[in-house]
């Protein structure tokens, strides 16, 4: 049987590692945190995932959510004017709904069907020389750490990397509470430009169904103020006061919230990079990194979580392929491109929504305000991003794009 080490019990860590134990391979995973710790720990993500990401899950049979988590069914955006008041706003339906269910919840509980399918779990930080003894046990081994400090090991693609320093200072409060929307359930997005954005959507956590609010801060900006923040209360009391200053028709809906629970609030920044796939050991060994590890998006489109369930499906196809031939660097390597021969889309997009917009974009988004089928096709796109570069990425194709509603 052959032996697969995965570094890392998040999403593509313990999506890849069930789906191979179904196909009879011997794996564990090696994980810093136990269940319970990742329960009772502090929440990690706002992890809204679209359709064909969740179907992922759903063919392993891993969406154990589907009743209780509330849907996103759409995806909304407002864009006030510089006066303060709202230039546009407008809202569309996804052809399928998306699903954002805590990973407090959702790690545990796969850890815990990992075990029942077979799979072995290690507790262990796993640093170097941890990553040398699997090498020399494991045919092969995988490095899904997310943003663990192990990622580094992997040496930054400056080539695919368009940025070396963080885009955004991040903000998440999870709340209870909110108004909600009078037809269907959004990530309601507001892009306010120059300050950054604030999207907030419903989720499921470990108290029940939510909502996530989420500040993306333009560095050195108003919305860059989570730094001297003491408390869970004074969080939530900070985002409370940048709603009623920058975002007053999103206010109206928060008058009441409250905290899920003191560990629903997350601040940090961090610099999106591409990283090369293949590390190699001080013994010569490689391994292979997977999901944010080698490719790190800024969350202002949420694909994160969404990229590490494409990427854990495409290394798992990229397995089952190779059959019984070594994993060596090559393979490593082009398991890795079949990957990102989707993912670059998907960070080229996600880069330039991080810029300031330039006139095609403003002009598209404020066209769907009148043209319904434009917003439908950009709220569809966060499914997959390829979409946009046919439309919404370059000027020429925006500009020919609009002729046809002229
Ligand atoms: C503020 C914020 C909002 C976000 N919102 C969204 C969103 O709405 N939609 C979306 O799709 N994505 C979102 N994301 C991104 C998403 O959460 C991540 O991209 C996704 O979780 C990555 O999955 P992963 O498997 O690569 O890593 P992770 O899910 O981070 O898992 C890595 C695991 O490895 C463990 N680990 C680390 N180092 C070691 C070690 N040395 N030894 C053993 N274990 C180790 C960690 O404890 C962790 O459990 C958001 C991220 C942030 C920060």
């Amino acid at each position: 049987m052959r032996k697969i080490t995965i570094v890392g019990a998040g999403q593509s860590g313990l999506q890849l590692g069930i789906g191979l134990v179904d196909n009879g391979y011997d794996v564990t995973i090696v994980s810093n945190r136990t269940a319970d710790e990742i329960h009772a720990g502090k929440v990690m993500s706002s992890q809204c995932m679209f359709n064909t990401s969740l179907s992922h899950e759903r063919d392993l049979g891993l969406d154990f959510w589907a009743d209780d988590c509330p849907p996103v069914e759409g995806i909304g955006l407002t864009v006030p004017s510089p006066d303060g008041d709202i230039a546009f706003s407008w809202a569309a339906k996804l052809d399928a709904p998306a699903q954002s269910v805590d990973q407090r919840l959702k790690m545990p509980r796969w850890m815990t069907e990992f075990e029942n399918r077979g799979g072995k779990i290690e507790l262990v930080d796993a640093g170097i020389n941890e990553l040398e003894e699997y090498a020399d046990s494991s045919d092969l081994v995988i490095v899904a750490a997310g943003k663990g400090e192990i990622a580094r090991l992997f040496e930054r693609d400056a080539e695919r990397s368009q940025f070396d320093k963080p885009q955004r200072a991040l903000s998440l409060t999870y709340v209870t509470g909110l108004q909600r929307q009078p037809d269907y359930s959004t990530v309601s997005f507001n892009l306010l430009p120059g300050i950054g954005e604030y999207f907030v959507f419903p989720a499921l956590t470990t108290t029940g169904p939510c909502d996530i609010m989420v500040f993306e801060g333009v560095p050195g900006g108003p919305l860059d103020c989570w730094g001297a923040i003491s408390s869970p209360e004074e969080h939530l009391a900070n985002a409370q006061r940048l709603l009623r200053e920058f975002v007053p028709w999103e206010a109206e809906r928060a008058t009441d919230v409250e905290l899920t629970d003191p560990n629903g609030v997350l601040a940090g920044r961090f610099p999106p990079t591409i990283r090369k796939p293949v590390a190699l050991l001080p013994s010569g060994n490689p391994v292979l990194g997977l999901a944010d590890v080698v490719v790190l998006n800024d969350p202002i489109t949420g694909q994160g979580s969404n990229n590490a369930s494409k990427c854990a499906a495409s290394y798992l196809a990229s397995i089952l392929e190779h059959g019984t031939a070594t994993f060596d660097a090559a393979f490593m390597q082009e398991a890795f491109e079949r990957y990102y021969a989707y993912a670059q889309y998907v960070a080229t997009w996600t880069n330039a929504l991080l810029l300031p917009p330039p006139p095609h974009v403003l002009e598209l988004l404020g066209a769907a305000a009148q043209h319904p089928e434009i917003a439908q096709r950009f709220a569809n796109g966060f499914d997959d991003p390829r979409d946009y570069f046919e439309w919404f990425m370059d000027p020429e194709k925006a500009s020919a794009y609009l002729a046809q509603f002229a």
